[in-house]
């Protein structure tokens, strides 16, 4: 008989190098980097072909995400079972050169992709900023594809889009079809579906290490953007049903909920997994002594019994003012 999925679960996180990466990932989110100042994104929680993330410990230590969506459906999944792999995908990115602009197809649409994939929505959640940091997301009003592609022509993408100058914490919804991209000097929780499906649409104009502009997917991203989508604003939060929780995203793929947690807060019971991740502070999973810090990430299974976030430390505590507990993500199913 094999052991049973019932405990939350941590992850190796799985780091990603390229030219507009840095050090933030282990500076401000304490993940154990090597030498390098190219650390682009910590893959938290992945099950998309050969990106796997591994179990750190408990009976399941060792095995990947996808092995237990394959061997422990009900357990892991609990409503959401039947899936061949797990649905989303959770990233820490610290960019620190703006990112190509680029949108996302469909379902439909990616599953006419060779090989097919998951369409592709997203959301992030700005963790740290510089004072000039941008967000680019979607078109600005009145923008066609033709008009789209005459300032592709000649170069000058940026006018035809919706440019926003984010506040930390805000969150952004990003559908798939919307045109986007995450500016210098961000620091972002991603989560999204566990897709591959990118269509490049504009690289500012530059070149890779090698002088050599990255390929761009002009024609399939110009038949995926949505132009009705208009510019993307911050999420506006909701209160949600349970004190200290509030929704940023309420969508068909997932549902955002930002939690603060000044004491204990209860987590789970309802038959689908959560994916938690902590912003800020310092907590524990009632009955595990181990610390659960900023930057880390718990998957909860559908089958674990609920069980009680704790906080430790919060925010404020270092600088000896006022406590403002600790804040975690909550990503589940719909
Ligand atoms: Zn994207």
């Amino acid at each position: 008989m094999s052991a049973s999925l019932n405990y939350p679960l941590r992850f190796q996180p799985i780091f990603h190098h390229a030219l507009w990466g840095g050090r933030r990932l282990a500076t401000m989110l304490g993940k154990p980097l090597g030498a390098g100042e190219d650390f682009a994104e910590s893959w938290e929680v992945v099950d998309h072909r050969q990106d796997q993330s591994v179990v750190l410990d408990g009976p399941m230590a060792g095995q990947t995400l996808h092995a237990l969506v394959c061997d422990h459906a009900d357990e892991l999944l609990g409503r959401h079972a039947g899936r061949e792999r797990f649905p989303l995908l959770l990233k820490f990115l610290d960019a620190n050169r703006t990112l190509s602009v680029q949108v996302h197809p469909t379902d439909e649409q990616a599953a006419r992709l060779e090989p097919p994939d998951l369409g592709k929505t997203e959301a992030w959640v700005v963790l740290a900023k510089e004072p000039e940091s941008k967000i680019y997301a979607g078109l600005k009003p009145g923008v066609t594809r033709l008009r789209l592609q005459q300032a592709l022509e000649d170069g000058a993408c940026e006018a035809c889009l919706h440019t926003i100058r984010p506040a930390l914490g805000d969150c952004f919804y990003i559908p798939a079809g919307t045109v986007h991209a995450l500016g210098a000097g961000l620091l972002v929780a991603e989560i999204q579906q566990a897709s591959d499906a990118t269509f490049r649409l504009f690289d500012w104009n530059r070149t890779d290490a090698d002088g050599k502009p990255r390929p761009l997917h002009i024609e399939q991203a110009l038949a995926t953007i949505d132009f009705n989508r208009g510019p993307v604003e911050p999420q506006r939060p909701c209160p949600a049903d349970q004190p200290g929780r509030e929704r940023l995203v309420e969508s068909d793929t997932f549902v955002l909920d930002r939690c603060t947690i000044h004491e204990t807060f209860v987590v789970g019971g309802d038959h689908r997994f959560h994916l938690l991740v902590v912003l800020a502070g310092a907590l524990e999973w009632s009955g595990v002594d181990a610390p659960l810090r900023t930057g880390q990430t718990l998957l909860l299974p559908a089958a674990a019994d609920p069980g009680e976030l704790v906080l430790r430390r919060g925010r404020g505590d270092a600088e000896g003012g006022k406590l403002l507990g600790a804040v975690v993500l909550d990503i589940y199913l719909p």
